[in-house]
């Protein structure tokens, strides 16, 4: 044993100039105008590449993410990396990918090599990151913020439009979470110099606190919270307003937003809020529904208001192509073992059992409509009794039990107190 220490002494500092060397690289790959570089300081997260290898053959022009790295030399970074995203042109006649990177080059890669994208994780956990970052593709990030930061583990969504050899043309980011860890340097490197627009859906504070994080990039614009100097999170919404996004016009229902050549269009939904909207990106065929439909407990504000946005989403499914509605949140709650009451998950908890899935098939559009209907008709003069209802029966097969009003376990608001402390500390402190 004695004799083979000095040999793995070499091996170790052998490991650790390698490694001084790939940080190099990596540093000078990200001052590099390379497209496929974009993503580089979220790479290493292995919440990016976790999803499935491509078990079949691609499809022409579908992207792909590498799950190791191929080709590097040491001198200078002439391969592909894990993580990058490469487009697929072909496949051999052994099976195995013809691939392009961003500088046009083909490669021949084994299908175990890539992962598939434009799919979702089996589930979402950002157990040690205060977010993690899911690549839909190349140009659609989910982001879901840490359940350790806050039960309610927002997600919101970054759609890029580039000209096809990585240079940006736009930037479009929904909604931002609470704002609990800062979001900039999230951001920051995946939109560099491009124009960012930041819109939230509605005017609960766990979707627009991340707005302050972001005020300082160069080029952003906010539709919804307007960051300011005062931050008062909770009940109060400040400065608030879609108005500009609908040109202030009251009988716009909709709006279109050109994020470089990506099309998205803005639709007032109230109902869960007075100021709810929902957006609809064309490119993907998704529609970012946030709490008005989620699979989660509904809190509705306004019930005809809900029922009505209810019929108008569903007249625009019917005349535009969705694949999928996104929304803001996964479960919230769990039925008690007791009464099958739900009860909230509580703050700091980094565990939510059998989340559900985060994509809904447009079923559930419909499925929500009738619950909110059945609410309605069991109601009694004095309107519905219950301020929330959780809708996924169809999909889980837990007893359907609403949260009487108010309802709202008193851990719930000595959590959500807390997190306004720590939020208001963070910004309140002269660091950010
Ligand atoms: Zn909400
Ligand atoms: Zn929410």
């Amino acid at each position: 044993m004695r004799g083979s220490m000095p040999v793995v002494g070499q091996a170790l500092v052998a490991c650790v100039f390698a490694g001084a060397l790939l940080l190099l690289s990596e540093s000078l790959l990200a001052g590099e105008k390379s497209p496929l570089n974009r993503l580089r300081p979220l790479d290493s997260r292995p919440e990016l590449d976790s999803g499935q290898a491509l078990g079949r053959a691609c499809v022409p022009g579908e992207t792909v993410v590498m799950r190791e790295n191929v080709g590097k030399d040491s001198s200078y970074w002439r391969g592909l990396h894990r993580g990058q995203f490469v487009v697929c042109t072909g496949n051999s006649r052994n099976g195995e990918l013809l691939v392009a990177d961003g500088p046009g080059r083909v490669w021949q890669l084994s299908r175990t090599q890539v992962n598939a994208t434009r799919f979702f994780p089996a589930e979402w956990t950002a157990y040690d990151r205060d977010y993690l970052v899911w690549a839909y593709d190349r140009n659609t990030l989910i982001f879901r913020e840490s359940l350790a930061n806050s039960f309610e583990g927002n997600f919101f969504y970054l759609l890029l439009d580039d000209d096809g050899e990585g240079r940006l043309n736009g930037a479009l980011l929904i909604d931002s979470g609470t704002g609990y860890a800062n979001l900039r340097p999230y951001i920051a490197p995946l939109i560099g110099s491009s124009p960012l627009t930041v819109v939230n859906t509605h005017s609960h504070w766990d979707h627009f606190g991340g707005n302050r994080d972001l005020q300082s990039l160069p080029n952003v614009r906010f539709y919804g919270y307007q960051p300011d100097g005062r931050y008062e999170p909770f009940p109060q919404y400040p400065r608030y307003s879609v108005d500009a996004l609908f040109d202030g016009e009251e009988e716009s229902v909709h709006r279109e937003l050109g994020i470089g050549k990506r099309r998205v269009t803005a639709l007032k939904i109230p109902g869960h809020t007075g100021d709810s909207i929902a957006l609809y990106d064309a490119r993907e065929q998704l529609l970012f529904t946030s709490d008005t439909v989620c699979p989660c407990l509904l809190f509705i504000e306004d019930w005809s208001a809900y029922l009505q946005s209810a019929a108008l989403l569903k007249r625009f499914v019917a005349e535009n192509p969705v694949k999928w509605l996104l929304g803001g949140h996964l479960e919230m709650s769990r039925p008690k073992a007791d009464n099958r009451q739900h009860e909230y998950f509580y703050f700091g908890s980094n565990s939510h059992r059998d989340e559900h899935a985060l994509q809904l098939p447009l079923s559930y559009l419909a499925l929500a409509e009738r619950e909110v209907k059945r609410v309605l008709a069991d109601a009694d003069d004095q309107g519905p009794r219950y301020d929330a209802r959780r809708i996924d029966k169809p999909f889980h097969d837990v007893p359907m039990v609403p949260v009487p009003f108010p309802g709202i376990p008193s851990y719930y608001r000595d959590d959500a107190n807390r997190l306004v402390d720590i939020l208001r500390q963070r910004h309140a402190s002269d660091e950010r």
